[in-house]
C-alpha cells in the first residue's frame, strides 16, 4: 500500500472518517524517499528494534517493519488505531506492535524491557511541534540505553539541538542534549513534503548516545539546576545569573567558583560547554555540601 500518496491516505481517511487532528500535530509525510531515508538511519543493525513515536496511518511503520526485527509503534490517537491494523497488515509478521497510549504517559522502560533484553532499541519519530522538546527530554532522562534516537522536527529546534557554545542558537537543551550524546543533522524536509503541509521546514537529526558519559557530574541535579539558571538568564553574566538560581549561596562565593573554573567573572552561561558545567557544577555542589 502506497501511503505517501495523498489520493491512498484521503480515501484511508474518508473510510474510516477520521481527519487530521491538529492536537495530535498531525502532518503526514507524503514522499517515499524522505521515509526510507529516514527509516535507514535508525539503526546500523537489522536486529534492532525499534519504538516509534506517532505512527500516524503507518507510513513510517512499514518502511521500519522491513528493515528491523521489531517495531513498536505508540500512537495517541484511538481513531487511528484501526487504520493502522489494515495499512500494516502486509508487514512481516509478527515484527510491529501498535500501542495505544501517549508516550510521556507510558512506562517506556517496562514497554522496552523485552526489546532491551534482545538487543539494540532506537527510537525514530517524526515528532508533532508542540511536543518536541518535553518528548525528547522524557527520552533522555528516562536513561534507557537507546542506540539511537532519529527525529524529524522544526528546522529551528534542530539548529539550537546541534549549536555550538557560543553561538546564538546554544542553549540550555543543547548543553543537556551533549549530557547524554552528540546530535547531527541529517537532512532539511520542506513543508510541501506533509500533508496537511505545516508552516515551517522540518530538519532530520539523529542522535547517537553516550555508551559511556565523557563528563560525569558529582550530582545530577545540581548540574542541571546550573545549566538552566545559566540561560534563564541570558543576558545576565555568570554571577548573576548562578546567584538567582541557587538564591542559598552568597554570590561573591559563586564568583570565586566561577573564577577558580578558570572563567572570568563577566562570561555569560552561553559561552560553556558541557564539560565546563560539569565542573561548575561539582564545584557548586561541593559548596552546598559545606
Ligand atoms: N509518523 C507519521 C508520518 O511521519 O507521517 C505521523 C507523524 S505526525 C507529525 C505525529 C504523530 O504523532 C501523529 O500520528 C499523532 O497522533 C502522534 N502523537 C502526537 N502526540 C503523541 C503522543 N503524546 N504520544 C504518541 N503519539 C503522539
Amino acid at each position: 500500500m502506497n501511503l505517501t500518496d495523498i489520493r491512498t491516505i484521503k480515501d484511508i481517511m474518508s473510510i474510516y472518517n477520521i481527519h487530521f487532528r491538529k492536537e495530535f500535530g498531525q502532518n503526514f509525510l507524503t514522499n517515499i524517499s524522505v521515509v526510507e531515508d529516514i527509516a535507514d538511519s535508525c539503526s546500523d543493525t537489522p536486529e534492532a528494534t525499534v519504538l516509534e513515536i506517532g505512527p500516524g496511518i503507518g507510513v513510517l511503520t512499514q518502511e521500519l517493519a522491513f528493515r528491523y526485527r521489531k517495531v513498536i509503534a505508540v500512537e495517541i490517537d484511538n481513531g487511528l488505531i484501526p487504520v493502522l491494523r489494515y495499512t500494516l497488515q502486509d508487514c512481516p509478521e509478527g515484527v510491529v506492535d501498535v500501542v495505544h497510549a501517549d508516550v510521556m504517559k507510558v512506562d517506556l522502560r517496562e514497554l522496552l524491557r523485552p526489546a532491551f533484553e534482545a538487543g539494540k532499541v532506537s527510537v525514530c519519530a517524526n515528532l508533532p511541534y508542540y511536543i518536541t522538546t518535553p518528548i525528547l527530554m522524557a527520552l533522555l532522562e528516562s536513561g534507557l540505553p537507546f542506540e539511537y534516537i532519529t527525529i524529524m522536527i522544526q528546522s529551528e529546534v534542530a539548529d539550537r539541538l546541534c549549536a555550538n557554545a557560543g553561538s546564538k542558537e546554544y542553549g540550555a537543551i543543547t548543553a543537556v542534549l551533549k549530557y547524554y550524546g552528540e546530535a547531527q543533522k541529517l537532512f532539511k524536509v520542506s513543508a510541501g513534503n506533509f500533508i496537511p503541509a505545516p508552516k515551517v521546514d522540518s530538519t532530520v537529526v539523529r542522535i547517537k548516545l553516550h555508551k559511556e558519559k565523557p563528563y560525569v557530574p558529582k550530582d545530577e541535579e545540581t548540574l542541571f539546576r546550573t545549566i538552566r539558571a545559566a540561560f534563564e538568564q541570558r543576558r545576565k553574566t555568570l554571577p548573576n545569573a548562578l546567584s538567582a538560581g541557587f538564591s542559598e549561596i552568597p554570590k561573591d562565593t559563586l564568583t570565586a567558583i566561577i573564577e577558580e573554573c578558570g572563567h572570568r567573572p563577566d562570561i555569560r552561561g552561553e559561552r560553556l560547554d558541557i564539560r565546563d558545567f560539569v565542573a561548575l557544577a561539582d564545584r557548586i555542589f561541593d559548596e552546598k555540601q559545606g
